[in-house]
């Protein structure tokens, strides 16, 4: 018999839910809205109730008998594999630090709920139903506002006895670089972001608001655009030739709306690792673009919760 669970993806600005089944099949179309700026906990729990009653609603008008058996929730914060579902560190939502997100779900829908990070959920999902299926090794990173990361090691993904394991967009590629949001200088995601291509094209005096428009510019021949896409690939490739030589991995998935101009970084990031890793760690590593787009959280966060339940 199906098993469904009711999973969403808790991200920083936007918040995605839907009904997924155990082979993970989106049933019904998702429900996404904005996580409103600085909202209260008891706020947010009205919000999920309520577009937990959209999606129910959407499977009743598909005659869909509902009966999720849990509940999978994301958070953009660490969680360890001993998660007590309260909510710590959250650089994008501190009006939620303290939130017991597990608790207050588990009452809102009196079913089991589990909670994984976002960017590790997307590695699970890639890993499972998406461009890593198969694999049991592998590199995942989420190119958006900042860089997410989720690491599969032997067929698990990599929490650490803190829940920060995986976060490579922290790893630093120019020591005096760019100050971040983490408190470092000159990590990655200050390099290759969607949010680090605008200020890279900025710098060379471009106008641009979004990561597209660079790409944009990029494919009607500006150089300029051209550069930035080479430089982040660049950077990109030093972080993941990094990973290579500690995990060899058999596949690298990057993900995120960035991908959208994979035509003008991905030979910059392969070049990069012939040049500084292990030759055949180098060979060994597929490097990909992921598939499950932005379902990919939601639909590892929903496996996670299964593997759990079982
Ligand atoms: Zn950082």
């Amino acid at each position: 018999m199906t098993k469904l669970a009711l999973a969403a993806d808790l991200g920083g600005t936007n918040i995605r839910m839907a009904v997924v089944d155990d082979r993970g099949e989106v049933i019904g179309d998702d429900v996404k809205l904005p996580v409103p700026a600085a909202v209260e906990p008891p706020e947010l729990v009205v919000q999920i109730g309520e577009m937990a009653e959209k999606c129910h609603a959407k499977l009743r008008s598909r005659s869909i008998d509902w009966k999720p058996e849990v509940v999978a929730f994301t958070a953009p914060a660490p969680v360890a594999k001993d998660f007590d579902g309260v909510l710590t560190k959250l650089p994008n939502l501190p009006t939620l630090v303290g939130m017991d997100l597990k608790g207050e779900i588990e009452k809102l829908f009196g079913l089991p709920v589990f909670i994984e990070n976002d960017a590790t959920a997307a590695a699970i999902g890639e890993n499972w139903i998406g461009a890593g299926r198969g694999v049991r090794n592998m590199i995942c990173a989420t190119l958006g506002t900042g860089i997410g990361g989720g690491i599969m090691v032997n067929g698990e993904p990599i929490r650490g006895k803190d829940g920060i394991g995986g976060e490579i967009g922290h790893i630093c590629v120019e020591p005096n670089g760019h100050p971040c949001g983490c408190g470092s200088r000159g990590c990655v995601e200050q390099y290759a972001s969607g949010t680090a291509i605008v200020r890279l094209a900025s710098e060379r005096g471009m106008n641009v608001e979004t990561a597209k428009d660079v790409y944009q510019a990029c494919q009607a021949g500006d150089p300029g655009a051209r550069e930035v896409f080479l430089e982040m690939g660049r950077y990109l490739g030093m972080m993941l030739a990094g990973l290579i030589n500690t995990l060899n991995p058999e596949m690298l998935v990057i993900c995120g709306g960035v991908t959208e101009g994979w035509d003008a970084f991905a030979d910059a990031i392969a070049n990069e690792i012939r040049f500084r890793a292990y030759a055949v760690g180098a060979e060994r590593a597929r490097l990909v673009k992921g598939e499950l787009g932005d379902r990919a959280g939601m639909i590892g966060a929903a496996r996670s919760a299964f593997l759990r339940l079982n």
